[in-house]
């Protein structure tokens, strides 16, 4: 190897630019981008990616450390997923560590252990069939391990050692052309497919006849188009013919679904039917099984894989179709670090591979819909519900000067126990945890606030503990007033705690279960509800939006929504969005199957102007003036939009370098519309004041020109210990 190669690389670290390495002392393999490189950086060894390798000056090569090794013999990412990852980084103005090397799975991120044996699986090889009765007699545990093997047809390493079966026996097998070994491979989820045949799929419908024309026309080319039809109508079967068509071709599917949508009745479909071709990346796998999937992928082995975010990293040998579902959810934009959009970022992808994608939802988001008029975007239609199943009806209840009872009026109730005592099943939402979201004490007014943030702590009664649910802090909940001592405090408002135990009360022979982040922690919980509550039997869930997506409950043929209010009335320019998808989500998950469903929406504001709009006309008459309202005050997605954003515990000192940052790109950005500083929605929390600087451009170029050179800025400030500062470009949240 030339002594004047230097490696560009990528490091975990917070750091902006890549570092330069000369290549490991004794470079075998030869050094090309996308290799795993493990680097001196300081006093640690870090596992980096190598971005590039260049010719470097002698100059700059008499200081630079040599990189210790390469673990692989060839690179890990192709050149896709590097310029993927290359590209988002300045696009999100991230750091390359945060896109190239926390991209990939944890298990390939850290420093090489010892040798990690790759398990094994052993099978009976055809000759043992003819094996005469007798011929093992003398050894019986020979001939228990072979009979255990023809039983099994295949066993792993680990089911061996389960059935009692030593590793010497299996070899011994081996030796006498009785058994081989290969890698292991994973069986398919069984509990996934379940034990029936699958169903046959459905015949099209004509719309979705129609969709798939118009989707075929594309094979190929990159070509993007939106799939907009209510939960029901048979998106999905649309996903599964596309799929099947490009499997056909030889090609691999990508499929992204919300953090909490990977549902067990989503693996199963496409389960059902792909077969063992299907690999599933959710937050519920290990670390190495996470490896495995990604290697598998990655090696051509799995042909659909189906994801969360990150799941967009994976290499793809053969990509031939990406599928975004609910691309309106918000969890595809990665709300902490490196903040990218999985959605967007799927679009480049298919650009990038000249292949088509497919965003669907019920509710599309704004971008999406701008993206369609704007021709963008092809639009497609699916304009009923499969099967002939009927569009729930929606009623607003009023609430003004009622009494609520764990948040819910008495005519709410009245409707949840007439449906129960029809067989049914019902679902209640409402979007906070706990017990009650105040605590204060009626002689006094003292409420428990976090010491922390500008919010309240929230009381959970079960556990007795008054908990922020934005830094969590936590703390056991007084007996008393800490302000005046008297006991009248009062727990004020309800969540989900609250309304479970209400409604047992008032149902106490119907099961209620209870979905949030306290009850539903990984995927077997949620697989558990599934199969309680498909069952069809009588029964009540209470929960926050982790029901709202995805799920399919055929039997629940009335959804009540606690509390929508306060979306209404947000500052921020997307709640209207935001809250009118909600609504529908929430609704669409009743009166799926044969019977109709209701939806009961209780309210302050029973006139609202969206709300009208939404119930009358809705998702489409509600959304259109929206658009037209962004459009006309230049708001995203009619403009672009990012935010600086600074949090410390001084305010004044975050507000001002921000102030100061705001001059300078004032000056060089005279165009530029700055808003701020102002505080984040949350002005405090942590214990630190978030202050942000908003930046607006109609065009692109530019704002990314003055968010570099704010982050040139900002990286050439010193910042204290208990100060940070963020970039968001395409913020969810933000004024
Ligand atoms: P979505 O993804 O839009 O919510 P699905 O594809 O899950 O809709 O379809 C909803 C239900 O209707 C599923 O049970 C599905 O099997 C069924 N279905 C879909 N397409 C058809 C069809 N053409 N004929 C009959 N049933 C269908
Ligand atoms: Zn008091
Ligand atoms: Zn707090």
């Amino acid at each position: 190897m030339p002594d004047d190669l230097i490696l560009r690389v990528a490091v975990p670290a917070p750091l902006r630019q890549t570092l330069d390495y000369l290549p490991p002392p004794d470079a075998t393999p030869a050094a090309a981008a996308g290799m795993r490189v493990l680097v001196p950086l300081g006093k640690r060894r870090v596992m980096g990616v190598v971005v590039e390798v260049v010719s470097g000056s002698a100059l700059s090569g008499g200081k630079l450390k040599h990189a210790i090794a390469f673990p692989d013999p060839e690179p890990l990412l192709p050149p896709d997923i590097l310029d993927l990852c290359l590209f988002a980084a300045r696009y999100y103005h991230a750091m390359p560590g945060e896109a190239v090397v926390n991209t990939l799975p944890t298990a390939l991120r850290s420093l090489p252990k010892a040798v990690i044996r790759t398990p094994r699986q052993w099978c009976a090889t055809p000759e043992s069939g003819a094996l005469p009765a007798s011929a093992l007699s003398r050894s019986p545990r020979l001939a228990a391990a072979l009979a255990f093997l023809r039983e099994q047809g295949t066993a792993s390493d680990a089911a061996c050692r389960l059935a009692g079966i030593q590793p010497a026996h299996l070899r011994s097998l081996q030796a006498r052309g009785l058994a081989f070994s290969e890698p292991f491979v994973e069986p398919v989820d069984k509990s996934a497919v379940g034990f029936e045949t699958p169903p046959a799929p459905p015949r099209p419908s004509p719309a979705q006849e129609a969709a798939l024309q118009a989707l075929s026309g594309t094979s190929g080319g990159f070509c993007c188009s939106l799939l907009e039809g209510v939960t029901g109508s048979g998106k999905t079967e649309v996903y599964l013919r596309l799929i099947e068509g490009v499997l056909a071709e030889g090609k691999q599917a990508l499929v992204l679904v919300p953090e909490i949508g990977l549902t067990p009745q989503t693996r199963q479909r496409f389960v059902q039917r792909f077969g063992s071709k299907v690999g599933v990346l959710h937050s519920g796998l290990g670390d190495r099984e996470r490896e495995r999937t990604w290697r598998q992928a990655a090696t051509g082995q799995l042909r659909v894989l189906i994801g969360t975010r990150s799941a967009l990293f994976t290499p793809m040998p053969d990509l031939g179709v990406i599928v975004v579902d609910e691309e309106h959810d918000s969890s595809f934009k990665q709300q902490e670090g490196f903040r990218y959009s999985a959605r967007d970022l799927a679009v480049y992808r298919a650009r990038q591979r000249n292949i088509p994608v497919l965003l669907g939802s019920a509710t599309p988001s704004t971008e999406s819909l701008a993206n369609c008029r704007s021709g963008r975007f092809r639009h497609l239609e699916l304009p009923e519900r499969a099967g002939g199943a009927s569009a729930p009806s929606t009623r607003m209840l009023d609430i003004r000067g009622q009494t609520l009872d764990g948040g819910l009026c008495a005519e709410a109730i009245d409707a949840i126990g007439s449906q129960l005592g029809a067989g049914n099943q019902v679902l209640v939402f409402l979007n906070r945890r706990g017990w009650a979201p105040v605590l204060s004490c009626s002689d006094c007014g003292w409420m428990a606030d976090c010491h922390h943030c500008d919010a309240r702590l929230t009381l959970h009664r079960a556990r007795n503990l008054l908990w922020c649910h934005h830094c969590d802090t936590r703390m056991p909940a007084p007996a008393s007033c800490p302000g005046c001592h008297s006991a009248r405090l009062l727990a004020l408002g309800a969540g989900t705690e609250r309304t479970e135990h209400t409604l047992q009360r008032h149902f106490p022979s119907f099961p209620v279960r209870r979905i949030d982040r306290g009850t539903m922690q990984g995927i077997a919980a949620m697989d558990r509800l599934y199969e309680d509550t498909v069952s069809g039997e009588p029964c009540i869930l209470v929960g926050t939006q982790m029901l709202a997506k995805g799920h399919h409950f055929p039997a629940v043929t009335l959804a009540v929504i606690v509390d929508l209010d306060g979306g209404l009335f947000s500052a921020d320019y997307r709640a209207a969005e935001r809250t009118g998808q909600l609504l529908v989500q929430v609704g669409g998950r009743a009166g799926r199957a044969e019977r109709p469903g209701e939806v009961i929406v209780q309210t302050l504001h029973p006139k609202h102007p969206w709300m009208e709009r939404l119930l009358q006309g809705g998702y489409r008459a509600f959304i259109d003036p929206i658009l037209a309202e962004r459009e006309s005050r230049g708001l995203p997605p009619f403009g672009h939009m990012a935010v600086l954003r600074v949090e410390s515990p001084s305010e004044r000192s975050a507000t001002e370098l921000l102030d100061s940052l705001k001059r300078q790109l004032r000056k060089s950005f005279p165009d530029l519309e700055l808003t701020g500083p102002v505080p984040a929605q949350m002005a405090r929390r942590a214990g630190r004041y978030r202050i942000q600087l908003l930046l607006r451009d109609a065009r692109r170029a530019p704002l990314h020109a003055a968010l570099e050179q704010a982050c040139r800025l900002l990286d050439a400030h010193r910042f204290s210990a208990q100060e940070r500062w963020q970039v968001d470009v395409d913020p969810l949240e933000g004024g």
